[in-house]
């Protein structure tokens, strides 16, 4: 296994079903770099939640293999330990616990881990994730109590209770208005860049997936493309080269450059302050 490499799956197969059968995945291959912040696309039913299910261990596979920190999950006993230690979830449905409040949502996953004698660890712990998420203030707060966005965060909070190395969300915005799910997806990248989690986030959303590293496009159990998204300047020098000014100077085009006025040369000059 490479070096860097947090998941990756070999000739990944699902079956579900013994009668009529659904080959949920057929035959999937991917690589994922640790840090990296990787969306998932695909019209429903191409095995989105599959996949992520098969990588965060929720369900087996039918055949191939997926390898977490280089380990085979076929070969990890107590596989509820590895979910504990390792991964986080993130559901389109928050599945928050109606009758705990915020913090002690946040508690749930810590449950059975050895985190001291007492609850006050846990709790310090559940207060400081609320804090992180925004929501200090909404600590006592049961969920129906709490707006969608509000939930959502919790949810987030609690998907890192464990300090999870791999976060792995399934729709996360799918449920709320445009307002909260930027301020979630927001949030999702703050976790990537300050923590240094490795985030698999599956969205129907192209502005969402447009915000992370990488996208892959699935479709009847495969992955049918892949598209590494560019830095703004990368794709701001892309967009640059197909303007007229672009071609212009491209094709050394000196009759064509001085029809070009102020704004556009302003954008060149933008763009060479990028370069420095
Ligand atoms: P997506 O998340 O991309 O919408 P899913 O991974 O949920 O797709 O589903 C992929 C395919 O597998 C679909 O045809 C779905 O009906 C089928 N499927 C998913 N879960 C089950 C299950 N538990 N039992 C039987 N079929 C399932
Ligand atoms: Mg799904």
């Amino acid at each position: 296994m490479e070096n860097g490499t947090i998941v990756e799956t070999r000739d990944l197969v699902k079956v579900y079903g013994d009668g009529a059968e659904v080959r949920a995945l057929d035959g999937v291959n991917m690589r994922i770099t640790q840090g990296e912040f990787v969306s998932v696309m695909g019209p429903s039913g191409s095995g989105k939640s599959t996949l992520l299910n098969m990588i965060g261990a929720l369900d087996r596979p039918t055949d191939g293999q997926v390898l977490v920190n280089g380990r085979s999950l076929a070969k990890v006993r107590d596989l509820d330990t590895f979910r504990a230690r390792t991964v986080g979830f993130i559901f389109q449905l928050h599945n928050l616990i109606p009758t705990l409040t915020s913090r002690e949502n946040v508690e749930v996953p810590m449950r059975g881990q050895p985190m001291g004698k007492g609850h006050g660890k846990r709790r310090r712990r559940a207060e400081e994730l609320l804090g992180l998420v925004g929501l200090a203030d909404r600590m006592h707060h049961l969920p129906n109590q709490l707006s969608g966005g509000e939930r959502q965060r919790v949810a987030i909070a609690r998907s890192l209770a464990n300090e999870p190395a791999l976060v792995l969300a399934d729709e996360p915005t799918g449920d709320l208005d445009s307002q909260s799910g930027a301020e979630v997806i927001a949030l999702m990248h703050r976790l990537n860049h300050e923590l240094g989690t490795t985030l698999i986030v599956v969205t129907h959303d192209p502005a969402v997936a447009r915000r992370t590293d990488r996208i892959l496009v699935m479709r009847d159990g495969r992955i049918v493309y892949e598209h590494v998204v560019g830095t703004p300047f990368e794709e701001d020098l892309a967009a640059f080269r197909r303007s007229g000014l672009g071609k212009a100077i491209l094709a050394g085009d000196e009759a064509a450059l001085a029809r070009f006025g102020p704004d556009e040369q302003a954008a060149l000059q933008r763009l060479l302050e990028g370069v420095a």
